[in-house]
């Protein structure tokens, strides 16, 4: 059985990036929690870093890394200016079709664009969160979308599931899993 991390960023003791009453930490568990159902509905097992409301540290996020085909963990980008926009990968090279597989995704359910000149894909040493050290341990940082974005996160919220189960779909067939039928 394949299995695949899947991690939220930030965690319970730090919210990330904030916008009104919403927390990309909460966005990131939240979106953790539904691509590991849609995931176990394709018959692949997804190594979490909690469940439910738990979202453990960056620290304990790394360590698990290496038990899964392929590790992917759950971001928002934030800017002052709320037209900023988009969905970007961060990862080491030997990830890049994944993560632009992945920008795809996000873009086409969500109507908005991928970031930057490679379909989304950035290398590990840009953007502005402490996220170093998940690429570093071989790790896919997915930052879905702009929550300092009215629109992107309107659009999250009427779409997540879709969003979830295309993320599972494109997962399922990086890692050899036949679910389109
Ligand atoms: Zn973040």
């Amino acid at each position: 059985m394949s299995k695949v991390v899947i991690t939220a960023g930030h965690s319970n003791t730090d919210p990330g990036a904030v916008n009104g009453n919403v927390t990309e930490a909460e966005i990131a568990t939240d979106m953790r929690n539904i691509v590991a159902y849609c995931l176990k509905d394709l018959g692949i097992e997804a190594i979490t870093d909690g469940n439910g409301s738990e979202n453990d540290t960056l620290r304990s996020a790394i360590k698990l890394i290496p038990q899964g085909d392929l590790a992917i963990e759950f971001h928002c980008n934030a800017f002052h200016s709320p037209k900023a926009g988009g969905v970007e990968a961060l990862a080491q090279p030997k990830d890049k079709v994944i993560c632009r597989n992945l920008c795809t995704a996000v873009s086409e359910v969500l109507g908005i664009p991928t970031r930057g000149n490679d379909g989304g894909f950035k290398p590990e040493n840009s953007g502005q969160h402490s996220r170093l050290g998940y690429v570093r341990g071989g790790g896919i940082i997915l930052e879905l979308f702009f929550i300092s974005n009215p629109n992107e996160l309107a659009a999250y919220k009427a779409s997540k599931w879709a969003l979830a189960r295309e993320l599972a779909d494109v997962i399922a067939e990086h890692v050899g899993v036949s679910c389109k039928p």
